[in-house]
């Protein structure tokens, strides 16, 4: 195995990073690190909305000038091209007689054809191919079931993963790598050229997220040692204002910046150093959601896109624009779900706290065909991710795998519970931020005497209820 080509997909980063590890035990002559900007992944869905929207865009362009960087100062670089990842992948294995190609294996069918193609390409030049699965914190390898038995209820999945002992152990990063051969390096593109226009980043964003494996452990760096946040996270994750109530590692944990492996090591070494508690314990219980919806995609496959879901259960959605429409302008006359959707439109992010409003209000209140919510949150996230979106939307819809069935929230409590004295409301709504203590929770209650004291219209200045619930 002397030529190596490396495909970098979504593990932009050289921290615990088995392809290069693989790579680096032939002893080659050369690597070529690669990635593709694939021209599929910036067309548009099926409801018409950009694949990949600017907030993401931008982040992953981001993120591939971090690799490079990062690859430049072993002694590497990092090949970059756009088009048609299987046909760049042919040329360039052929052009410079490559002998193996490394890539991070994926769940869903979009990218797993992809890789099917290229094994295709491939074998018909005897080119040899190996893959990896390590998007996860548990390897597929060692859960304590096979693939068709994943239990579909989380409580389930946890519990039996839980009872086994793991000691999670990153792959070491390198100090050197092999050069790259006499190839055209390919510039990487601008947004413009990518089919999206650039963007002033909105003030009121929870963080500016930058991205790249550098940006990914500062942003660690922060949160955990500086901050010494982690400690509480657990009674703050539910916040949706301002930087520190949860992680923010989503963006990075999307494009394989961070390992979850990495963040699962800092939080033993926490544990160790200042304090071992339910919060700690907390954040690994998050990522095993994470693993949860990634192996329940793998076990489901096209399942999980489905309008009946994973549960294959034939509800009556309507697509209806109207209520789409206002729901994605904020404009529903619902202060909580207005405020999450603005912050969504305005910077790419929304708590999971929001995400679990909205979506649960659009399914169970608008009665608004799930799928073109996921398609907006789609297009719009900063840390998209095909599985955890999808999942996630199942489940709020009430055709995945939630053991509660067709529960709807109370969005009225929920934003009285979670944002009790209306902070995060007068953040993203200022037509209403004049309206005093809790009535802010349903300016629909306003008299007409309360309208003028607090200088607000209801149905001018600020919608009336889309719907009476
Ligand atoms: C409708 C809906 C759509 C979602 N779409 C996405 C998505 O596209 N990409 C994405 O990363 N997350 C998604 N989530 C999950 C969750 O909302 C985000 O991971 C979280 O808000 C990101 O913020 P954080 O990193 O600060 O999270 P933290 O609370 O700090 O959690 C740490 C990490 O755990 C994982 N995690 C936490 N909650 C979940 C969850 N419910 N499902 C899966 N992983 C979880 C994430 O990787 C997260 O970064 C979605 C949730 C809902 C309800």
């Amino acid at each position: 195995m002397k030529r190596i080509l490396i495909w970098f997909r979504n593990d932009l980063r050289i921290h615990d990073q088995k392809n290069i590890i693989t790579a680096i035990k032939y002893n080659p002559d050369y690597i070529i690190p690669l990635y593709c900007f694939d021209e599929r992944q910036f067309m548009t869905t099926s409801f018409g909305f950009s694949k990949t929207g600017k907030f993401r865009g931008k982040f992953l362009l981001e993120s591939i000038t971090d690799l490079k960087a990062n690859l430049q100062k072993l002694g590497s670089n990092l090949i970059v091209r756009q088009g048609i990842t299987e046909d760049i992948i042919a040329k360039i294995a052929i052009e410079y007689q490559v002998d193996l190609l490394l890539f991070s294996e994926e769940a869903t069918s979009e990218e797993i054809n992809i890789e099917k193609r290229i094994i295709k390409k491939l074998n018909q030049e005897q080119i040899k191919i190996k893959s990896t699965w390590q998007s996860t914190l548990y390897h597929s390898d060692q859960l304590p079931f096979s693939l068709e038995d994943i239990p579909d209820l989380f409580t389930n999945f946890r519990t039996k993963i839980e009872k086994k002992t793991y000691n999670y152990i990153c792959e070491k990063t390198p100090h050197k790598l092999p050069p790259i051969p006499n190839i055209e390096i390919g510039q990487i593109p601008s947004l413009q050229k990518l089919g999206l226009t650039d963007y002033e980043i909105d003030s009121k964003v929870v963080l500016q997220f930058r991205g790249g494996e550098t940006e990914g452990i500062k942003r660690l760096n922060n949160y955990f040692w500086k901050k010494d946040c982690l400690k509480e996270y657990k009674k703050t994750r539910n916040g949706m204002l301002g930087a520190d109530y949860s992680s923010k590692f989503s963006p990075w944990l999307a494009h394989g910046c961070l390992s979850p492996r990495f963040i699962y090591q800092e939080v033993k070494k926490y544990e160790a150093q200042r304090v071992k508690n339910d919060s700690t314990y907390w954040l690994i219980f998050e990522l095993l959601w994470r693993d949860f919806f990634r192996l329940i995609a793998l076990k489901h496959g096209n399942r999980l896109f489905y309008i009946s879901g994973l549960k294959n259960v034939d509800l009556h959605w309507q697509e209806n624009w109207s209520f789409f429409e206002v729901w994605c302008e904020g404009q529903t006359g619902y202060p909580l779900i207005d405020a999450n959707m603005r912050e969504l439109k305005a910077t790419g992010f929304m708590s999971n706290r929001g995400r679990q409003n909205v979506a649960s209000f659009l399914t169970k209140n608008l009665g608004v065909n799930w799928p073109m919510g996921a398609e907006w949150f789609e297009s719009l996230l900063i840390d998209y991710d095909v599985c955890s979106n999808w999942g996630n939307w199942n489940y709020l819809a009430g055709i995945g795998n939630d053991a509660r069935g067709f529960r709807n929230f109370n969005i009225t409590k929920q934003s009285q519970n979670y944002d009790r004295n209306g902070d995060y409301l007068r953040h993203w709504l200022p037509e209403i931020a004049s309206i005093k203590g809790e009535k802010i929770h349903q300016p629909w209650m306003l008299s007409r005497e309360e309208q003028e004291e607090f200088a607000v219209k209801l149905g001018t200045d600020y919608p009336y209820k889309v719907i009476v619930s």
